[in-house]
């Protein structure tokens, strides 16, 4: 293999945007392919950045109507879409720009076009005005990312059904919509709309919300969720859609076999998202495709093609955008021939719901599974002085613990602010912590943080906030 002067990343997503931009700050020659006019991906462009800022508005809204609660009475918001709108956008383009412009001063090439291959090395661009150019690299760095998935029978031809790219278009305020999937991004796009107004259906074919995460951390969410939404329906299916012009005819399909037919003004389908992986020419390279779908790579992110990295939702779950940077850098290191491995020992998830539900590490559903002994602390936010001044106790912070090395193995945590909060579950995890070192960190007062350190304490039976009567 030639040393690695000159690399190309296909995709500006989170992945491909941090790998070029470290390439370049190791001082190799960089091109960064993608068709969009800035770098920023999915994640920029609609999904992360764009559902943030309109969850952020929802919760404002939410709050306005719970300080009635605090004696306050606002007036119900009227709501100018337009504006609304043009303040999601204007996030969006404040953030894809200032990528562009972090891309200039590295000297990125950056091209906005597609990708495809011609042989290992080299790529055919065919660029946004439709001229074609083919370019060589040492190294190329797939970056391609992931889609929403398409249920075949969810399938018509009309702008009521949506998926979450159109949901966060947000062009009207319908008066009710079905969401399909009761997954992270369904119930973030659903609360959205409901806070605007939207009597908000929610379908989910398994036993419980948010499957993945543990049941008691999605718990007081879903209860919240029953208060916001028109109903949730587990253990049901949308068996068929049809169009009837002035909406969409539901079936929706208990597992009882029982079904009922109800007609919404507009449907996002969020049922999941599949790999980008069927890049034109990639079958001209040694890299393989797994049966999921996913690019294969080894803890280099090297494709079976060794002069072809991958990263991203690409390769593998979970689809997130900070687990995509981490693997552009590693991938990047490991080509600038550093000895590094994506080995993480957590990689954090948050709902960005209200409240919000995050988690780290082992889950205690994954213990059950795999037959783990662990101890798991609880810390109700019942008992915790900010939730109460927030009138937000609804939360739950809990630890997963090794019972012989006293460990932190997992970190769950549900109520306002946990996606912040996560991070020091994943901290403790990454630095093999123990519930000790978490109990005799002191933590600032009051705040949501002291719930982590509170949950260490409840470990030790020394939790001073909580009471438990002695055994025996
Ligand atoms: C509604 C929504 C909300 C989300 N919220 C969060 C969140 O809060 N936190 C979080 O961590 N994650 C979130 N995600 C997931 C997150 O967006 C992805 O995990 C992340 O964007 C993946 O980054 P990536 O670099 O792998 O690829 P992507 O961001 O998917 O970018 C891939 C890029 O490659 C381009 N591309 C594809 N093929 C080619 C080709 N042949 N040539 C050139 N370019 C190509 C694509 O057009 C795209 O621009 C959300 C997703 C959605 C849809």
């Amino acid at each position: 293999m030639p040393e690695a002067k000159n690399i190309a990343v296909v995709g500006a997503g989170p992945g491909g945007y941090a790998a070029a931009f470290l390439a370049a700050d190791l001082g190799m020659t960089v091109t960064l392919i993608d068709p969009e006019v800035n770098p920023g991906g999915v994640c920029l462009y609609r999904g992360c950045i764009p559902s943030k800022a309109l969850l952020h508005i929802a919760k404002l809204i939410e709050e306005a109507e719970q300080a009635k609660n605090w004696g306050i009475d606002f007036a119900a918001p009227k709501i100018d879409l337009a504006r609304l709108r043009s303040f999601k956008e204007g996030v969006v383009k404040k953030l894809t720009g200032g990528l562009g412009i972090l891309s200039k001063q590295r000297k990125v090439t950056y091209i906005q076009g597609r990708a495809a291959f011609e042989n290992s090395n080299t790529l055919q661009v065919t660029k946004a005005d439709g001229s074609t150019q083919s370019l060589s690299f040492d190294r190329i760095i797939l970056a391609t990312g992931s889609r929403p998935s398409i249920v075949p029978t969810l399938k018509l031809d009309t702008p009521r059904m949506m998926d979450s790219t159109g949901a966060l278009d947000l062009e009207d305020i319908p008066g009710t919509l079905l969401v399909v999937g009761g997954g992270y991004i369904g119930l973030e796009l659903g609360s959205v709309y409901a806070a605007l107004g939207t009597k908000v259906t929610v379908v989910e074919m398994l036993p419980g919300l948010l499957p993945g995460a543990d049941r008691d951390l999605v718990l007081p969410l879903h209860k919240r969720l029953e208060k916001l939404f028109e109903s949730i329906l587990l253990n049901t299916t949308v068996a068929a859609v049809r169009d009837e012009g002035n909406g969409i005819r539901a079936t929706l399909k208990a597992q009882d076999g029982t079904t009922q037919e109800k007609v919404f003004d507009r449907v996002l389908v969020s049922v999941g998202r599949k790999p980008n992986s069927e890049i034109s020419g990639l079958d001209k390279t040694l890299a393989k495709v797994g049966p999921k779908g996913f690019i294969e790579v080894n803890k280099q992110l090297q494709t079976a093609d060794p002069g072809i990295y991958a990263i991203g939702d690409v390769v593998g779950e979970p689809m997130l955008a900070h687990k995509a940077m981490h693997e552009g850098r590693t991938a990047v290191e490991a080509i600038a021939g550093h000895k590094v491995a994506f080995e993480p020992a957590a990689i954090p998830a948050v709902v960005f719901t209200d409240p919000e539900v995050a988690w780290a590490g082992m889950t205690e559903t994954q213990a059950q599974k795999e037959n783990i002994e662990v101890k798991v602390a609880k810390f109700p936010w019942a008992a915790s002085g900010r939730a109460a001044t927030l009138d937000r106790t609804e939360g739950l912070t809990k630890l997963l613990i090794d019972p012989q090395t006293e460990r932190v193995l997992g970190v769950g945590i549900t109520g306002v602010g946990a996606g912040d909060m996560i991070a020091e579950g994943v901290l403790a995890i990454e630095m093999a912590a123990l519930a000790k070192d978490i109990a005799l960190t002191i933590h600032p007062h009051p705040t949501l943080s002291e719930t982590v350190m509170e949950s260490a304490e409840v470990f030790f039976g020394t939790s001073t906030d909580i009471y438990r009567p002695k055994r025996g």
